[in-house]
């Protein structure tokens, strides 16, 4: 069986496109709700588990609702993704705010919804509760520093700019405790796509030294760390999934050896998993307009790289079927491209591939995360729809196609002038 599968048969596909044509992204809500429960009981035997979705990795209200409904949170880290989470009926400390070089409208927000902050730096103490008040529950984020080592997202944690030093830390924390806040979480995340479980592993591991030491050192049993996201998924057909039971388990050990004996029994463990829990079940479904052929040969789709950004940007791999031809041989090699006027719009560079005819429907896999959200206008192009595929089969646009009215929306030909020369 492949490890790659899409859940739609061609004809209903075609049944699809004809209602709404490509490029668009299309989610698996089956899929979605039984990933995520397998993270839930990766981790049932913690006293309280918690995941916050990075909203930012598929911006959808639908999305986050039905996530909600499996006892997901929302992470987040703009004032548009407190609001999406808002319309998706997430409230409260189901809310965790981690943002970096925060504005104070989204404290402000953040405050309003009642939801945990989770702070960037030891000077957005002062700030945050000059701009909107401490929230009941307040947590920072930690950068280890050369304590530990980061892969290639993120980068090594001393040049990352997020978060606070070891001292900073402690200091945070005291501070926080004498302005009189009385719940504390603590939060790291020092990796992103990362396929190793191991790591996570470790990084719970100094998560939890760390909240003894707190306790030792002030006085503070924190209620939760967080320990991010960044759990990677296997874009490569031949790369393996994070094994979450293994990681789970793991954690458990660790939290058994390290914060039991230190009288934390109780702490919460919060994740904020973005891309493995809906990376792998969204897909961008785009035609084949052209083929050219020079000095390669070329396949041009009606979807860009401002549909999905990550080839061009990260040179990241992403599996490509071509839909009908699923056992036919790879005999043909393409760069397959999209029509922005920047020659890193390629989807595939010297991909084995079937032989393709215009017309031709390819599904580009693991778009769910990071995908449709890091879409974007250059060039005049637009963003594609988003389409749900229901539990019960049937087709739902949570998201329509931009149009050009939508694009030219803000241009200005009579706005008022000021400051000319008398
Ligand atoms: C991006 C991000 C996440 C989610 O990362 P994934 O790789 O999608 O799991 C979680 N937390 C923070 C703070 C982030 O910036």
């Amino acid at each position: 069986m492949p490890k790659k599968v899409f859940p739609l048969s061609q004809e209903k596909l075609e049944e699809i496109i004809r209602r709404y044509p490509t490029p668009f992204h299309i989610y698996d809500e089956a899929a979605i709700r039984k990933n995520l429960r397998r993270l839930f009981k990766a981790f049932s035997w913690a006293p309280s588990f918690r995941e916050h979705f990075a909203v930012k990795a598929t911006p959808n209200p639908y999305i986050l609702r039905l996530l909600a409904e499996e006892g997901a949170g929302a992470d987040c880290s703009s004032l548009a993704e407190l609001m999406l989470a808002e319309m998706a009926g997430i409230r409260g400390e189901k809310i965790m705010l981690t943002s970096n070089d925060t504005p104070a409208d989204e404290f402000q927000k953040a405050r309003e919804l009642g939801a945990i902050i989770n702070l960037d730096d030891i000077t957005h103490i002062d700030y945050l509760e000059k701009c909107a008040g401490f929230p009941d529950c307040l947590s920072f984020r930690y950068n280890p520093g050369n304590l530990v080592t980061g892969n290639d997202i993120i980068g090594q944690p001393e040049e990352a700019k997020y978060g606070l030093t070891h001292d900073q830390l402690i200091e945070a924390y005291r501070t926080a405790k004498e302005r009189g806040v009385k719940r504390f979480g603590l939060h790291c995340m020092i990796i992103s796509n990362e396929l190793n479980a191991n790591s996570f592993i470790e990084t719970a591991k100094l998560m939890f030294h760390t909240a003894v030491e707190i306790k030792e050192k002030l006085g503070v049993s924190l209620e939760f760390v967080n320990l991010g996201g960044g759990v990677g998924i296997p874009y490569r057909p031949e790369e393996e999934p994070v094994n979450l039971e293994y990681v789970g388990e793991g954690i458990r050990k660790a939290y058994q050896e390290i914060i039991v004996p230190a009288g934390l029994d109780g702490l919460a463990i919060a994740m904020e998993l973005g891309r493995a829990i809906t990376g792998p079940y969204g897909w961008l479904v785009a035609t084949a307009i052209h083929e050219k052929k020079t000095y390669k040969d070329y396949i041009g789709l009606d979807a860009c790289m401002a549909n999905l950004m990550r080839p061009a940007m990260y040179g990241a791999y992403h599996h490509i079927v071509v839909v009908g031809k699923e056992d036919a041989f790879c005999d043909h090699v393409y760069d397959v491209t999209g029509s922005l006027c920047e020659n890193n719009d390629k989807f595939a560079i010297d991909r084995k591939l079937p032989e393709i005819n215009i017309g031709d429907r390819l599904v580009i896999f693991d778009a769910g995360a990071h995908g449709h959200a890091m879409g974007f206008n250059y060039n005049g192009k637009l963003r594609s729809a988003e389409l749900l595929l229901k539990e019960t089969g049937a087709v739902q646009m949570i998201r329509r196609a931009e149009t050009l009215d939508d694009y030219f929306a803000t241009l200005s030909f009579d706005g008022s002038e000021f400051g000319a020369k008398k």
